[in-house]
């Protein structure tokens, strides 16, 4: 199994943000929504797969207010509540496995906590860790307050003037990576808001197989595929290995796990099923003026999502027991073979 691309060398927009270089391998093209049109390219000398150019600000966020609509629409009630446990659960098992280790986080940051069940699990192993979240949306940020009590600070990870005063034993970026706009600024933020033998912890997608799709139809088609979740940077796992050492970092844990999707072919094999369907230029306005009202977020209450025997027990040993039955994944491939659907990291600051 070989994942590669083949596509042609082109001048960039714009820099890469990674290593500067101004070439590229274009590997598609694609519509954002009916907001903008870009390409998929990937770096010659950092294999980094960013758009080029990059989403405006402007647009990713009207993107983001279109998609979140369309999210929750397509998710049920039942589902988000399932959802809230299973980050709930993952948390639980995050911590106990850097307690194994000999971690004992005293101070966390997250960015782009979501619902924040995944720093409250953390929070449930341990109980004194004082926990910030920092988001864009007011709308998280007053959840996460209320509902779980973190400190919260408004921003975003690439941000220049993101330097808060203290520094934290765990920054955690799940999902958010493949998300920001300067992923080589994002990169040097968390170093420099972790305090040496600090941990960052993030997931992200497979880039190339988050890719695989757009490739395809471009490869036999020509034609730009639509995307509607703001993925910018899709990263493969020799390039983000490379810039998380070069920055600084040592690896603790780096695998990629789910390996579904890549048996069906998904990142390495070239078949017309596989690709994306064209462009529809769907309406990002019309999704948020037909459905903004519809949707007032998840009225969930943390006793009642948590309100299982399991939890009410207390007992670490059964509860950590139980999350691992829930949540055990068997495979663990080396992200440098680029299969399996995410990629987990564990890093030190040196
Ligand atoms: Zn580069």
């Amino acid at each position: 199994m070989k994942s590669g691309f083949k596509g042609e060398i082109v001048v960039r927009h714009e820099p890469c943000r990674i290593c500067g270089s101004t070439e590229g391998l274009k590997i598609a093209e694609l519509d954002f929504w009916d907001l903008q049109h870009s390409s998929f390219v990937q770096c010659t000398s950092c294999r980094l797969i960013q758009l080029d150019p990059m989403l405006s600000a402007q647009n990713t966020a009207a993107g983001c207010h279109a998609y979140y609509i369309l999210d929750s629409l397509e998710i049920s009630e039942h589902e988000q509540e399932r959802n809230l446990v299973r980050n709930y659960r993952r948390g639980i098992l995050f911590a106990q496995s850097i307690r194994r280790k000999g971690f004992r986080p005293e101070t966390v940051l997250e960015f782009g906590p979501g619902s924040g069940y995944f720093a409250a699990g953390i929070q449930f192993i341990f109980p004194e860790c004082r926990i910030t979240v920092v988001d864009i949306l007011d709308a998280v940020l007053s959840m996460n307050r209320e509902v779980h009590g973190f400190e919260i600070l408004k921003g975003s990870p690439e941000e220049g003037h993101f330097t808060v005063e203290r520094k934290f034993d765990l920054v955690i970026a799940r999902d958010i990576l493949e998300h920001v706009t300067d992923i080589g600024k994002t990169i040097q933020n968390v170093f420099s808001l972790l305090n040496p033998n600090g941990l960052f912890h993030f997931l992200t997608p497979n880039g190339i197989e988050d890719l695989w799709g757009y490739y395809l139809n471009w490869h036999f088609h020509k034609r730009p595929a639509e995307l509607l979740i703001n993925h910018v940077n899709y990263l493969e796992g020799v390039g983000l290995l490379k810039a998380l050492i070069d920055s600084g970092f040592a690896p603790v844990e780096y695998f990629t796990y789910g390996i579904r999707d890549t048996l069906k072919g998904k990142g390495w094999k070239v078949r017309k099923k596989l690709a994306r369907p064209a462009s529809i230029k769907r309406s990002a306005e019309e999704m948020i003026r037909l459905h903004d009202k519809d949707w007032s977020g998840p009225p969930f209450r943390k006793e009642m999502i948590l309100d299982h025997w399991i939890f009410r027990t207390k007992n670490q040993w059964l509860i950590n027991f139980y999350c691992n039955l829930k949540h055990f994944q068997i495979i663990h491939l080396d992200p440098r073979r680029n299969l399996g659907h995410e990629i987990h990291g564990l890093f030190l600051k040196k």
